[in-house]
């Protein structure tokens, strides 16, 4: 966000660097139930990012002073591969890594009926393989299909996208030069059926306005989001049966 370079993010014609118009998000491909020995799971890409999440419970919390007796809590460990970036990264926990955990626990209490399952917890694991920028949304898009893999009732799903601004264009799913090098990056993921936020963070800065129409393509985006998540989670179901009448 705060570097600078001489590169032409966004050239005249409205083209950024990985041939995307600016309200164009990178290809997604998502896949539930991919981890036989997880309750839930999902693996995910989005351009060059490569996630994997898995999820284990509602089960016993153990660690007694973290129970809560009306509800079940969500204990998210968000982790970046040491070999998912370009300068290796060094391995276990740092202050992003926490900080990108509970809001991720944040955004899914929102949505999952914790309520259900009182003095649990739900462990949701989400290993970053590859990141190229937007891993905190490519993390939670892929935890809320894993959730839904497990049969863990929901209100929703919850799809995550970022609006930005790079070159002095608003952009929609901001990849790595993008993030790097540009003026702002607003991660946001939401309820669709209520269109209520459950993320929003905004790192750099951008005009009212401009806020807004980015919101705008996030949203829409979001919406979009949120169909390929129930199309992966519907692909697993009809598999499954495919496989029982086999
Ligand atoms: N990144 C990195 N090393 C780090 C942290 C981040 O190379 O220790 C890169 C990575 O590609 C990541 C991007 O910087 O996706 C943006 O990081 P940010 O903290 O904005 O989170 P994200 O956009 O991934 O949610």
């Amino acid at each position: 966000m705060s570097g600078h370079t001489d590169m032409v993010l966004v050239n005249e014609e409205g083209i950024r660097i990985d041939g995307r118009k600016t309200d164009e998000k990178r290809n997604i491909k998502i896949e539930a139930g991919v981890l036989k020995n997880a309750d839930g799971s999902c693996y995910l890409e989005i351009g060059k990012n490569k996630v994997l999440c898995a999820v284990y419970g509602p089960r016993e919390c153990r660690m007694r002073h973290l129970q809560d007796p009306t509800k079940a809590i969500i204990t998210v460990k968000y982790n970046m591969e040491t070999y998912s970036v370009s300068d290796r990264k060094r391995p276990g926990t740092d202050r992003r890594s926490v900080e990108i955990s509970k809001l991720i626990s944040e955004a899914l209490s929102a949505v999952v009926m914790t309520e259900l399952y009182p003095r649990t917890t739900i462990d949701v694991y989400i290993e970053i393989l590859q990141a190229n920028a937007g891993t905190r949304c490519a993390g939670l898009t892929a935890a809320s299909v894993a959730l839904a893999d497990a049969g863990i009732p929901m209100r929703d799903i919850v799809p995550a996208i970022a609006c930005g601004k790079a070159d002095g264009k608003v952009l929609l799913d901001l990849n790595k030069e993008e993030d790097n090098f540009g003026q702002a990056d607003v991660p946001i993921a939401i309820v669709p059926s209520t269109d209520e936020i459950v993320l929003l963070q905004m790192d750099g800065n951008m005009t009212r306005e401009e806020l807004e129409y980015g919101l705008d393509m996030a949203f829409k985006a979001a919406h979009e989001v949120a169909d390929l998540q129930k199309d992966a989670l519907l692909r697993k179901y009809t598999n499954k049966k495919k496989e029982a009448s086999e």
